[in-house]
C-alpha cells in the first residue's frame, strides 16, 4: 500500500465529520507522549505500547436530555443506558474504532484503549520480568487533559468547552507524531463556583477548603478536589437514601447514613451490586420475581449497568451553572437544566414509607409468603 501523509488536521477534520452528529465541534484533542512524563507506572500510555509518540483524546457528549427522568424523579433506565454504560461502551468507541482505523490506513498503529478505571486493579506481583504489573490504563480524564480538550473540574468531572461536564471519553496511542494541541489554561472552565458540592446527594465533593489532587503538565499546575469515592459509589449505584426511592421501596428501614461514611470505594461497590443483583425468595407484587431489588435489577438487566444518583451535583448542577453564565459553547437550550424544586429523599426516621417500620407496614409492603405454594 502507497504511503499515505498522515496529519493531525485529517484526523480532526473526520472527527468532526463523524463525531456528535457531525456538527463541526471539536470533540478530538492531541498530546505529544512527553505530556505523560509524571504520569505513574501503570497509567502510563508508553506501557500498554511502547511506541506510542502521540495520545489522541474523543470525547461523545452525553444527551443532555437523558438526565431528565432523574430530574422528574420518575425514569431512570434512560440515564444508565444512553448517558453512561451503552454510552461508554457502545456508543462512543465506535468513533475511536472508526478513528483508529483511518490512522491505520496511513501505516501507523492507533491501540484504542478501554476505559477501565486504573485505581481498580490491585498492583499484583509482576508476572513479567522488567515490565510493570498488569492491568496498565490510563486514567481518561487527565489524558483528555493533557490533550488539551478541557479541563478536570473541581468535582473531579472532565469540562469540555462545547459540552461542559456532558462527555464521556475515548483514547487512541498512535506511533505517529501528530501536533499536540496547547493545553487550556487551568481554571478556563471550571470556575470554582462551589455548586457541585451541597448538590452532591452523597457528601462526596470536599469544599473549597477539603482535600485536593494536583497536577502538573507541562508547567502547568491542575488541581480537583479529592473526592470520597465510597461515599460517591454508594449513592451513584443506590444505596443512599436520598437519592434511591428504590432503595426506600424495597429495603425500608435501611438508614445507613452515606453522607457520613467512611467505606472505601472497593466496600460499596461489593455492597451496591451485592444488593442491586441479588434474588430474594419472596415475591413481590409489583415487580414479578425473586430480586431483592427489582427495580435495579432490572435497570441493570437492560441497560448493563446501575447507576441511580444520575450525577445531580458532579454534572447536572455543573452544566446548570455552565449553561447560565454563558461559559459552553452548547447553552441554548429552551428548558433548564432543573426545570422545577430539586427532589430529595427524607431520612427513614421521619418517613413512614422509608423508616425502620413496624411489621403492619412490612406486610403491606409485601405479600405473605404462602408456605402451601412452597415459596418458602
Ligand atoms: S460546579 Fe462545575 S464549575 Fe462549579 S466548582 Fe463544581 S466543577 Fe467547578
Ligand atoms: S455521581 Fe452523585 S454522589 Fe457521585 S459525586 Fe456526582 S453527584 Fe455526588
Amino acid at each position: 500500500m502507497s504511503e499515505k501523509r498522515l496529519t493531525a488536521g485529517a484526523i480532526k477534520e473526520l472527527a468532526r465529520r463523524i463525531g456528535a452528529g457531525g456538527g463541526g465541534v471539536e470533540i478530538i484533542g492531541i498530546a505529544n507522549i512527553e505530556r505523560f512524563a509524571e504520569a505513574p507506572e501503570r497509567m502510563h500510555p508508553a506501557n500498554i505500547f511502547p511506541d506510542c509518540r502521540s495520545v489522541i483524546s474523543i470525547v461523545q457528549p452525553i444527551p443532555r436530555s437523558t438526565y431528565r427522568g432523574i430530574t422528574e424523579g420518575t425514569h431512570w433506565n434512560n440515564y444508565t443506558y444512553y448517558s453512561y454504560n451503552r454510552l461508554n461502551t457502545v456508543f462512543r468507541p465506535m468513533l475511536t474504532e472508526e478513528i483508529s482505523r483511518f490512522i491505520e490506513e496511513h501505516g501507523y498503529e492507533a491501540v484504542p484503549v478501554y476505559p477501565g478505571v486504573p485505581e481498580s486493579y490491585p498492583n499484583n506481583p509482576n508476572p513479567i520480568p522488567g515490565r510493570p504489573s498488569p492491568d496498565i490504563n490510563l486514567n481518561v480524564r487527565i489524558a483528555a487533559m493533557a490533550c488539551g480538550l478541557g479541563e478536570i473540574g473541581w468535582s473531579k468531572v472532565f469540562l469540555h468547552p462545547t459540552y461542559g461536564p456532558r462527555v464521556r471519553i475515548g483514547n487512541i496511542l498512535t506511533d505517529a507524531v501528530l501536533e499536540p494541541d496547547p493545553l487550556l489554561k487551568p481554571g478556563t472552565l471550571c470556575k470554582r463556583c462551589m455548586k457541585c458540592v451541597p448538590d452532591c446527594p452523597g457528601n462526596a465533593i470536599p469544599g473549597k477548603n477539603g482535600p485536593s489532587i494536583k497536577i502538573r503538565i507541562e508547567g502547568q499546575e491542575y488541581e480537583w478536589g479529592d473526592v470520597n469515592m465510597g461515599r460517591c459509589t454508594a449513592t451513584h449505584h443506590g444505596i443512599n437514601y436520598k437519592a434511591s426511592p428504590f432503595l426506600k421501596k424495597y429495603f425500608p428501614g435501611f438508614n445507613l447514613e452515606i453522607t457520613e461514611s467512611t467505606m472505601s470505594e472497593e466496600l460499596a461497590y461489593k455492597i451496591t451490586h451485592s444488593l442491586g443483583l441479588a434474588n430474594w425468595y419472596r415475591q413481590n407484587p409489583e415487580f414479578p420475581g425473586t430480586a431483592a431489588n427489582p427495580y435495579i435489577k432490572q435497570i441493570a438487566a437492560h441497560c448493563g449497568y446501575l447507576a441511580v444518583c444520575g450525577a445531580k451535583g458532579c454534572i447536572r448542577s455543573c452544566m446548570e451553572f455552565q449553561e447560565k453564565i454563558h461559559n459552553i459553547a452548547q447553552d441554548n437550550f429552551k428548558t433548564p437544566v432543573f426545570p422545577g424544586p430539586h427532589w430529595e429523599l427524607c431520612p427513614p426516621k421521619d418517613d413512614p414509607t422509608g423508616g425502620i417500620v413496624e411489621k403492619k407496614a412490612l406486610t403491606e409492603l409485601y405479600q405473605e409468603p404462602d408456605r402451601d405454594a412452597g415459596q418458602w
